[in-house]
């Protein structure tokens, strides 16, 4: 836990309502992007037992449809994640080193989980667990 290394002034409780608008925000939009390729995958279903060729669109729509999802997915977690954060007072830390994470980094990445230095260890596949 952070708290035992450093000692670090807590963040105050408007601010963590702004970054949890923010989180809440990018959520729904999220959520409601995943809902929109739900249902057009639904759709290309429907219509692709019709013949050969709309049956190759489908798939190459549903195999689109799913990296986007997959991406999106990963992202709703850690948001679900950062959300748990604040609520357990914990939001607003690197979880690799602990170090206070940036406003500015928070503003433009509010559900990240890591500072710069560990979101590029994190990238390159150098950070454990
Ligand atoms: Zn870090």
């Amino acid at each position: 836990m952070p708290t035992s290394t450093a000692r670090v002034p807590k963040r105050n409780k408007r601010e963590l309502e702004k970054f949890r608008r923010l989180l809440e925000l990018k959520k729904v939009e999220l959520s409601s992007e995943l809902a929109k390729a739900r249902s057009a995958e639904e759709e290309s279903n429907e219509e692709s037992t019709q013949d050969i060729a709309d049956k190759a669109v489908s798939s190459y729509t549903r195999e689109f449809l799913y990296s986007l999802t997959d991406g999106e997915r990963t992202v709703l977690l850690q948001i679900d994640e950062a959300l748990t954060r604040i609520d357990d007072g914990a939001y607003g830390f690197c979880l690799n080193c602990g170090t206070t994470l940036s406003d500015k980094r928070l503003t433009a990445v509010p559900w990240t989980p890591y500072c710069v230095d560990c979101q590029e260890l994190s990238e390159k596949g150098l950070l454990e667990g």
